[in-house]
């Protein structure tokens, strides 16, 4: 017999290591462990939506009759870590190998390589991508910059996806232009898919509020989908309901509008309840259907075969190097205000508070305002990354770690993004309505009264110049830099000066 390890990020039954299982003799081990629960403190919604999430699965894989081998958190003889649970079955079971499906995390597989078992471990390809290591290698060989878009046309290639014959569905590769569109007023925004918590979910529940009470974040209410049969549900209620929209208001964000038209799945496809291609596939019927437009489809397939199998692609590369990247030498220490301490930076604090509530923030806030912040603040990599595995349902290294090293810190040097994402407040006005009720005026450049992102953004790259300055993407604005009077440098310096002294101090900005 054979055992067969599937992690909580590995909740498919088309998974790898269960691909050829003999029912009759296999084992299924899954283990809820202390250590991969807390090694940061994650979220308490998303501790309690994986731990529901696996005891769901490994119930469905009983009721279709395969023997499962499950360890709750609270089983008196945890063992807690993989590789002492791993210790403990083999030598219950004595299977004649272990098969597991490759660890997305570079950390984990790292320590399963490193066991010293009695019997041989195979580790199989991860199937729940759409691309595999050495194809991503060999496209990034020899190339200068890696740039998302011509990784993603070849996905596009690859995989048929909104093709007609060998061109681009429509004439275009890419419909970004058309989906910048400023929130309007008046917007009717659908409900997210919200499902009930059932007896399973509500033992994690009480298990979570009992173990992870001091970890951030709300645990009530919980309408997470905690099982397939409701993320393809959850599917289901975008395609039809937001996926109409979800071009046009990618970019948007309204108060007191946390999901907007964003899809919601991320959680759900990193966990491996739903597959990628099948998300992509339901989004391109739409299309064929004539039941969402071109603009929307393609940014929602971009997002999945494109970015998401590109920061990967880039996470396996580069690791482990890329954890400890800096190109900016950034040091400041992440300010409260990020654990939810006040602020009267409104778009901060709203981003924050729904963040805490929801384990959830969509794409531009986890962007443009806190990682904005982050990077013009001149926030440590470190810290940043250590916040956003925390805080998000959603992350895992793989994913979470390109997105902030890469994209919103530029802490690579421009590996995966060509510039800095930084923005005055202009950007954030235009896309929200959060300065609307802010203390700060957004149309003010300096002064106590002014938006900090306003003069923080000159002095970032004031900050940065002798980094920055040959990046030909920035040239416009280093131009814009030099024809600035010497009083305007020294009002905006002056004004950055008070800010990080006021913040540093631990005082309320
Ligand atoms: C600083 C920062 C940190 C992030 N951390 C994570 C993370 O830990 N986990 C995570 O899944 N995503 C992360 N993202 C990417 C993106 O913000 C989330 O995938 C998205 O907000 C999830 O919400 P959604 O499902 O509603 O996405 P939608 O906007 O509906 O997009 C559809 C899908 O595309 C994929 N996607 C979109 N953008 C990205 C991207 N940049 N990288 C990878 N996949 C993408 C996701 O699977 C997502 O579900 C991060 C982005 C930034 C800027
Ligand atoms: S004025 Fe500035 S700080 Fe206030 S919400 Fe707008 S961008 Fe944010």
């Amino acid at each position: 017999m054979n055992l067969r390890l599937v992690l909580g990020d590995q909740l498919n039954q088309k998974v790898s290591s269960l691909s050829d299982i003999n029912k009759n003799t296999d084992v299924v081990l899954m283990c809820e462990v202390w250590e991969e629960a807390t090694y940061v403190k994650h979220h308490k919604k998303k501790i309690a939506f994986i731990f529901s999430a696996m005891r769901h699965f490994a119930q469905e894989l009983k009721e279709k009759g395969y023997k499962v081998h499950y360890t709750k958190l609270d089983d008196p003889d945890n063992a807690g870590s993989f590789s002492a649970e791993l210790e403990r079955t083999i030598s219950i079971y004595k299977p004649e190998k272990v098969i597991i499906t490759e660890p997305s995390e570079y950390r984990v597989l790292q320590d399963i390589k490193s066991l010293d078992l009695d019997v041989p471990i195979e580790v199989r390809p991860d199937n729940r991508f759409l691309s595999t290591h050495s194809e991503f290698s060999s496209w990034a060989e020899g190339r200068k910059q890696l740039r998302m878009e011509y990784f993603y046309r070849q996905m596009r290639k690859k995989y048929n996806i909104l093709m007609s014959g060998d061109k681009p569905e429509g004439g275009e590769w890419n419909y970004d232009n058309e989906n910048r569109k400023a929130p309007k007023e008046g917007l009717s925004i659908p409900q997210s898919f919200m499902s009930e918590p059932d007896e399973i979910t509500q033992e994690v529940i009480d298990l979570v509020s009992e173990r992870f009470s001091k970890h951030f974040g709300d645990l009530y209410p919980f309408h997470f989908a905690v099982t397939r049969n409701q993320a393809l549900q959850a599917l289901e209620q975008f395609i039809k309901e937001r996926l109409i929209n979800f071009g046009d208001y990618q970019d948007a964000m309204i108060q007191g509008e946390p999901w907007m038209y964003h899809s919601h799945l991320s959680f759900y496809i990193n966990c491996g309840l739903l597959l990628p291609l099948e998300c992509v596939e339901a989004a391109e019927l739409a299309y064929r259907e004539q039941q969402a437009p071109l603009n929307a489809v393609e940014g929602f397939i971009r997002q999945i075969i494109g970015w998401r199998e590109y920061v990967r692609g880039i996470y396996w590369l580069k690791m482990p190097k890329y954890e400890d990247e800096n190109f900016l030498q950034a040091k400041r220490k992440l300010p409260w205000l990020y654990w939810g301490g006040d602020t009267q930076m409104n778009c901060l604090s709203q981003c924050v508070k729904e963040t805490k509530e929801n384990a959830y923030a969509h794409h531009i806030q986890r962007l443009m305002v806190l990682g904005n912040f982050a990077l013009i603040a001149g926030l440590d990599p470190d810290e940043v990354n250590e916040w956003y595995m925390i805080v998000y349902a959603d992350a895992y290294q793989w994913v979470e770690l390109p997105n902030v090293t890469g994209m919103i810190l530029f802490a690579d040097g421009g590996v995966l993004g060509s510039k800095p994402y930084a923005a005055s407040g202009a950007y954030i006005n235009k896309m929200s309505d959060y300065c609307k009720r802010c203390r700060y005026k957004v149309s003010k450049k300096n002064g106590p009264d002014a938006c900090p992102f306003n003069y923080l953004y000159w002095d970032f790259l004031i900050r940065n110049e002798d980094k920055l300055r040959s990046n030909h993407r920035l040239t416009m604005i280093y131009r814009t830099l030099e024809r600035m009077s010497e009083e305007k440098v020294e009002a905006i310096k002056n004004d950055s000066k008070r800010f990080f002294k006021t913040l540093d101090g631990g005082e309320i900005v």
